[in-house]
């Protein structure tokens, strides 16, 4: 059990399911733990109240924390076409990966 090691906490179950059904789309295995963490490892339960948490295995941590990350800049905007070269970009980018040019957000 030593191999997982935990990932994220989530602020309830719903988020919980959510996070896990986005890194698990990513290819990588999931854990999810809560309450068993009662009696195993009380000093855990009580630093994280009572939120669930996502584990993955180390070999897969610096990825899952890579989707997450993304997760959070979804949502920064729609999908753009960039000024300097008309590439076509994911809202999340917020300069352009082929002409290096920066996404205007006033548009
Ligand atoms: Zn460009």
């Amino acid at each position: 059990m030593s191999n997982w090691v935990q990932l994220t906490t989530a602020a309830d179950p719903i988020e919980a399911g959510f996070l896990r059904g986005l890194v698990e789309s990513a290819g990588i295995e999931v854990q999810l733990r809560s309450m068993e963490l009662w009696g195993v490892a009380v000093e855990i339960y009580y630093s994280e109240g009572a939120r669930p948490s996502l584990w993955v295995r180390r070999a897969d941590l610096e990825r899952a924390h890579r989707v997450l990350a993304e997760r959070h800049q979804t949502g920064a905007g729609p999908p753009w076409v960039c000024p300097g070269c008309g590439e076509h970009l994911a809202g999340q980018f917020t300069s352009c990966w082929r002409c290096g040019h920066v996404r205007e957000l006033r548009q």
